[in-house]
């Protein structure tokens, strides 16, 4: 028979799943010997039962009058008792913390009876204002009535009394007001208030139960991914009070500060009140060390089960207790949440006092911790003048004056002008304007559109979808809603982190986390948070298996990536070497017509190609470098069909000549548009069409190999092809690219990136041709799905996320379950044709936490990302090492 009630000595911290976190350290605590009111835990599984089937479990009813019989013998007491009553407190509590997300309700056992028995214990006040409390909060969550009758009833009795604060309403008066409660309760309901103690607390269980399925509830397990079906525990523990006097009082501390990191209690007390007092913010709280002063001996004893809590977890912990008449009592702890920093701290506090060793330090903090150390932030915004909020889709802080074109961002910030650049929403073209800008702000798209993704992957601030400005790029401003204007060259500052954009300078703070990583700060010159992350980094370098490559397309962030620690170039996408002068190259590439032309337009592209590669393996020497042959549609790069269209027909109608080359141009133009250039002709697709496109970039990365081997270094350069579905395509570049390779006295391993689901399901034959394999997982996710990558944020993510359908965007974190499905298929398959397969994956997801895991799990050799990433990625592959050998990492 299943067991739905524990009493809280028959559980411990381990059990969190059954009793939630809430049940499992109550319990922990009660068999720790520290001063845990009696009382006992309804199951996670009781829960499950009721939401499933409507009812509660048959044989809950027994179970629990018979731990309610041994609580009431226990304290010689009976619930609602006439004479001296027993009142019990019905909380909440999942596995995981889920603050104020659902219900709790106190002081069950009081009615009209039991109400005198309590006042005769002690003070007829308290005593009414604990039934006040009662009806208010069960009428609240249990019986549905709006609070806000309650709330005004309580007012208007306050203001009768012309005061404003409770503790100036006496016993009469709260008798007055039970009287007027449950006069709305009857009201509202059509029921009296429930005398019966017992239907009373067997409710407030079915209203707790309920309340895991309520909005807010659900809401907060999307948010924080915590899944749908754990069921909340129900804790039954008899009631202390913190409201009998100024002997009495409760409070909140933390062994440590959560915020900092600093070593030394902190918290909060309030006298003589209940716990929802401090946390409604009724009154103004004391510093907890103010309790030394007022109640020495509950105090001490708080320092010394705060100290054995800390040695007994192993962590920083935070506490609620209650004193009631002198006596402490603690009802509740739990590990702490805390800060990034305070977290980095916190481990390697821990180490040294000789709680934990250097892999659990490890575990205990996260690469979203780290990036949040990373980015610069603003000082103090409380006086700045905030113009609106958009999406924080790039975290950081950036200060700069607008502009509105990416020409212009590239001349201002050429002056030496820091500008952010605004644009509706940005395209490929807007590139070297991003690069230019210190922050990029607009008005539409959300966290996958180009700018956010591109602003990421350089590091750079974005704030995007600010969707209440009204952006003119010909005139040069923005419109708020209020009618203010914002022109061409005021200062604007945007927060990446929370999307908020103000006029004005607002003061930065540069990361000294980002100083040390650069190394332009020495760990041991920085401060305690630069040292903790120094050693954390470290062990989690001499842990992973992963090797951490970066995304890269310029020699600088080659280098900065590889002072970041990058151990090589995992994708270097070719296609942004040819934008901008070079673009007009890539025109003549197509239009010419003869063998002849097209040598030429290949040749005039070489050099500079070659000396972009110069760059990158030089910024690299001695690290593998994966240089990926050129990818997006050929009308990238080239003009615009419609606008190509109108300029041809204004010159013939104004009966100019048009010039034949433009002609040509458009003719190709129109050949190449395509409705659905995604899926059209890009990748090596564009390689077997366009002859002599592949071959070039193959030669300019072999020659430029060779120069720097004649210099004497090492360069590492390998051959990448993009979107091959099929092993006859690879062959065919394969075969041109080794000829060149031999010609120029080269070697360079050639490989195929894995991006669609074709690939991966046809790995194994793929692998027969290529010396590693890279998947590209933003192709692979948009292509498994059926999901554009440029449209799907605007038009449904937040609705599907809204209705959980994923908890997070899969194009941020691998969709385990079907594409990296595929991935897994495409390893194992790779590696039975090819053991020696390298694998890696370049993807967006490379520096996602939760991926680099996957990763790791499904045995890849490395991961690669953007620069910024790659401490990220370094950390987390070395807690996923950890996790893999068997620690749990939650
Ligand atoms: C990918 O598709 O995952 C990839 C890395 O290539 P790109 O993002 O350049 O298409
Ligand atoms: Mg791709």
């Amino acid at each position: 028979m299943t067991k739905y009630v524990y009493d809280f000595a028959e559980g411990s911290r381990d059990m969190k799943d059954l009793l939630g976190g809430k049940g499992a350290n109550l319990s922990e605590m009660a068999n720790l010997g520290l001063p845990v009111p009696p009382g006992f835990v309804i199951t996670t599984e009781a829960c499950t039962a009721y939401l499933t089937s409507g009812e509660v479990p048959a044989e809950l009813a027994a179970e629990v009058t018979q731990h309610l019989d041994a609580l009431e013998a226990r304290m010689g007491r009976r619930l609602g008792g006439e004479d001296d009553p027993l009142l019990v407190s019905v909380r909440s509590g999942a596995k995981f913390s889920m603050p104020g997300m659902m219900d709790t309700v106190l002081n069950i056992g009081l009615n009209d009876a039991s109400v005198h028995g309590l006042a005769r214990q002690g003070d007829e006040r308290f005593a009414w204002d604990s039934y006040r409390r009662l009806v208010q909060m069960f009428g609240k969550t249990v019986l549905g009535v709006d609070g806000d009758l309650f709330e005004h009833a309580f007012d208007l009795a306050k203001k009768a009394k012309g005061s404003a604060d409770d503790l100036d309403l006496d016993a009469a008066d709260l008798r007055g007001i039970v009287d007027e409660f449950k006069a709305i309760v009857l009201e509202e309901t059509g029921e009296h208030f429930p005398q019966d103690p017992r239907a009373q607390m067997d409710l407030a269980t079915k209203a707790v139960f309920e309340s895991w399925n309520g909005e807010r509830a659900r809401l907060y397990r999307r948010q924080e991914r915590i899944p749908a079906d754990l069921g909340t525990a129900v804790n039954v523990c008899s009631m202390v009070f913190g409201n009998l006097g100024m002997d009495s009082g409760t409070g909140v501390a933390f062994t440590r500060d959560p915020s900092s990191g600093a070593q030394g209690v902190y918290g909060d007390y309030l006298q003589n009140a209940q716990g929802e007092d401090v946390v409604a913010g009724i009154r103004n709280t004391l510093p907890l060390q103010d309790l030394e002063r007022l109640d020495k001996a509950s105090y001490d004893q708080l320092m010394e089960i705060m100290g054995t809590l800390e040695r007994h977890y192993r962590d920083l912990c935070d506490i609620e207790f209650t004193i009631e008449r002198g006596r402490l009592w603690m009802l509740q702890t739990r590990v702490g949440k805390r800060t990034a920093g305070a977290a980095f701290r916190i481990a390697t506090q821990l180490v040294d006092e000789g709680l934990i060793s250097e892999d659990e330090a490890l575990l205990r903090v996260s690469g979203a911790q780290l990036m949040q150390l990373m980015f610069p932030r603003f000082g103090d915004t409380s006086l700045a003048t905030r113009l609106t909020k958009g999406m924080g889709a790039s975290p950081g802080a950036a200060v700069g004056r607008a502009v509105f074109t990416s020409a212009a961002a590239v001349e201002w910030a050429g002056r030496g002008q820091d500008v952010i650049l605004v644009r509706r929403e940005t395209n490929p073209d807007d590139l070297s304007g991003m690069i230019a800008a210190r922050g990029i702000l607009t008005s539409r798209g959300g966290k996958t559109s180009h700018a956010a993704v591109v602003a990421r992957g350089m590091g750079k601030t974005c704030v995007c979808g600010a969707e209440e400005l009204e952006i003119d790029t010909a005139e040069r401003t923005i419109t708020l809603r209020d009618g203010t204007v914002v022109r061409e060259g005021d200062v604007l500052s945007i927060d990446g982190t929370t999307g908020e954009v103000f006029a004005g300078e607002v003061a930065v703070t540069p990361s000294p986390v980002v100083q040390y990583f650069e190394g332009s700060l020495a760990p041991q010159d920085g401060d305690d948070l630069v040292q903790a992350v120094h050693r954390l980094m470290t062990r989690a370098d001499a842990t992973r298996r992963l090797r951490v490559r970066t995304n890269a397309d310029t020699g600088e962030d080659a280098a900065r990536a590889r002072r970041f620690g990058a151990e090589g170039i995992g994708l270097c996408r070719t296609e942004h070497m040819f934008l901008g002068e070079r673009r007009q190259l890539v025109e003549t590439l197509i239009v010419s017509e003869t063998d002849a032309e097209q040598q030429e337009a290949l040749a005039a592209l070489l050099p500079p190609q070659r000396d972009d590669f110069v760059e990158i393996l030089r910024a690299m020497d001695g690290l593998p470098v994966t240089v990926r042959l050129i990818d997006p549609p050929l009308h990238e790069f080239l003009p615009d069909l419609t606008e190509l269209t109108v300029e041809c027909a204004v010159a013939e109608a104004t009966g100019k000549t048009p010039d034949r080359a433009r002609v040509r141009l458009l003719e190709e133009v129109r050949r190449l548009h395509e409705m659905n250039p995604m899926l059209g002709l890009r990748g090596v697709r564009l390689g077997l069409v366009i002859p002599g496109l592949f071959a070039l970039q193959v030669r300019a990365l072999a020659e430029a190999a060779k120069l720097l081997e004649d210099e004497g270094l090492h360069p590492r350069p390998e051959v990448m092809v993009p979107l091959v579905g099929a092993v006859q395509e690879l062959e065919l570049v394969r075969e041109e690219a080794e000829q060149i390779l031999a010609e120029v006295g080269v070697s360079a391993p050639i490989g195929s990136m894995i991006e669609l689901p074709r690939a991966a399901m046809t790995a194994g034959q793929i692998a027969e041709a290529a010396e590693f394999f890279s998947f590209g997982t933003n192709d692979l996710t948009q292509t498994t799905w059926g999901f554009s990558r440029d449209d799907v944020e605007a038009a449904f993510f937040s609705r599907y996320l809204d209705l959980g359908i994923f908890g997070v965007s899969p194009f941020e974190s691998i969709d385990r379950d079907g594409v990296g499905r595929l991935v897994r298929t495409a390893v194992e398959e790779g590696r039975a044709t090819r053991p020696a397969l390298h694998l890696g994956v370049c993807g967006e997801h490379g520096g996602d936490p939760d991926s680099v895991h996957f990763f790791h799990e499904v045995g890849l050799d490395y991961v690669s990302c953007s620069p910024f990433r790659v401490p990220v990625a370094r950390l987390e592959a070395g807690r996923a090492a950890l996790a893999a050998a068997g620690s749990d990492t939650r």
